[in-house]
């Protein structure tokens, strides 16, 4: 990592929760637990803090949030969180207990936090809405080529001076459908990449169409829109994108196994529940599936972020699937890249009090209104 392109992301960040602190604590100190904390989040707060003055009184902990670590979170007006982090109805109440009237998520997805609960007990949830689009549509990308030209595979035989070609067969992508589930800041980048890197026959799935990927060029891609099944059917690669939301939970299922074109191969860069991972395994073994690159995997939590390598990985599931040879496992790192986000227009878009969320169309106003009364905010800010 260079110093440079961290501090860009950790300056933006902790410039966002010196507003918060100046509306949440105008003139006492303000603390925030952060929790799931590594030693580059601790270098790079305490460095920002320090040199930008913002007098945030941190307290860092390696554990992740749960209803038993809450405690430590005592005395805090915030908490800090990450991707595994779990804040459900009883945590966000006795968070709310404890004083804490602020969860900022260092992530996009919000599937762990339980909004309503937070509503009810008064505290505020906010997020990163654009994190490092790029970074993810481009580890989608890499998954999706490693997956199909069986890179992984072939770099461990190699290393272990096995240099024959079986089982190593690839496909061209020129001329390959490719589904894009999820059309969004990270599903349009990737969607872009394949159509005009690769002149891969790039088809969509979303509840909500967007231009920039419809609309014929030079204003969108001319990507066309699909049913979910039809595109399930006819697709050799589907990359998902889409929110892990009641309504996407397990969106890839058993069901959907019977549609899916035998050899399909499935990249995951969104949230592991996206994929029922019991049909996934099936879906492997039966061969409809031909491969799967996973960044993010039901049951992570325990794991990711952490060395396991002296001890069992004890989720059957996730030791599974890290046995099979067409599976790549990534631990969550897509969004792990040295620049700081940019949007789709190559602005920098960072933390920060002043517009509401415009761009993620599944917080449409409709939806806003009812399931979102909190505080989602977001800041463009262009350097
Ligand atoms: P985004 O809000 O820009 O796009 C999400 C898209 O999904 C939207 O177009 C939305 O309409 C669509 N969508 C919502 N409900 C849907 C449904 N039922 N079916 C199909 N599409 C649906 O978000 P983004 O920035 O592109 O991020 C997408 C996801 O990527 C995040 O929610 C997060 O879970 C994940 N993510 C992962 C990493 C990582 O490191 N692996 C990093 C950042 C984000």
């Amino acid at each position: 990592l260079t110093p440079w392109g961290e501090q860009v992301k950790y300056e933006a960040f902790l410039a966002w929760l010196f507003k918060a602190k100046a509306s949440l604590a105008p003139s006492g100190s303000f603390k925030v637990a952060l929790f799931s904390s590594a030693p580059y989040d601790k270098a790079w707060f305490d460095k920002t803090n320090q040199d930008l003055a913002m007098g945030i009184e941190f307290r860092y902990f390696e554990e992740q949030l749960t209803l038993e670590t809450t405690k430590l979170a005592s005395g805090c007006d915030a908490v800090c969180t990450f991707v595994n982090d779990y804040a459900g109805a009883e945590v966000v109440e006795k968070l709310s207990q404890a004083g804490v009237r602020l969860i900022a998520l260092r992530c996009a997805g919000f599937d762990r936090v339980d909004l309503e609960a937070a509503q009810k007990n008064g505290v505020t949830v906010a997020r990163v809405p654009a994190y490092s689009p790029y970074a993810v549509g481009e580890h989608a990308v890499a998954l999706l080529l490693s997956l199909n030209r069986h890179i992984a595979r072939a770099y461990r035989n190699s290393r272990m001076g096995n240099f024959k070609l079986a089982g190593l067969l690839g496909q061209d992508l020129a001329g390959k459908r490719v589904g894009i589930i999820g059309t969004g800041l990270i599903g349009s980048i990737a969607a872009r990449v394949l159509k005009k890197g690769f002149d891969c026959e790039v088809v969509a799935y979303d509840v909500f169409e967007n231009p920039k990927i419809k609309n014929p060029e030079p204003e969108g891609l001319g990507i066309p829109y699909m049913d979910l099944d039809a595109l399930l059917a006819s697709c050799d690669f589907i990359s998902l994108h889409a929110p892990l939301l009641p309504t996407t939970k397990h969106m890839i299922n058993e069901e959907r196994l019977k549609i899916m074109k035998k050899g399909i191969m499935i990249v995951n860069t969104s949230r592991g529940g996206l994929i029922d991972t019991n049909a996934l395994i099936k879906g492997l073994r039966q061969g409809i599936i031909a491969g799967a690159a996973l960044d993010v995997v039901e049951g992570e939590a325990p794991y990711f972020f952490r060395d396991h390598s002296g001890s069992c990985i004890t989720d059957p599931n996730i030791a599974l699937l890290l046995r099979m040879p067409n599976v790549i496992l990534t631990p969550h790192l897509a969004f792990f890249t040295r620049e700081p986000s940019k949007n789709e227009t190559g602005r920098v878009r960072e933390w920060g009090t002043g517009k509401a969320i415009s761009h993620g169309s599944y917080l449409n106003p409709g939806k806003i209104g009812k399931h979102f009364t909190f505080v989602l905010i977001v800041v463009y800010w262009e350097i």
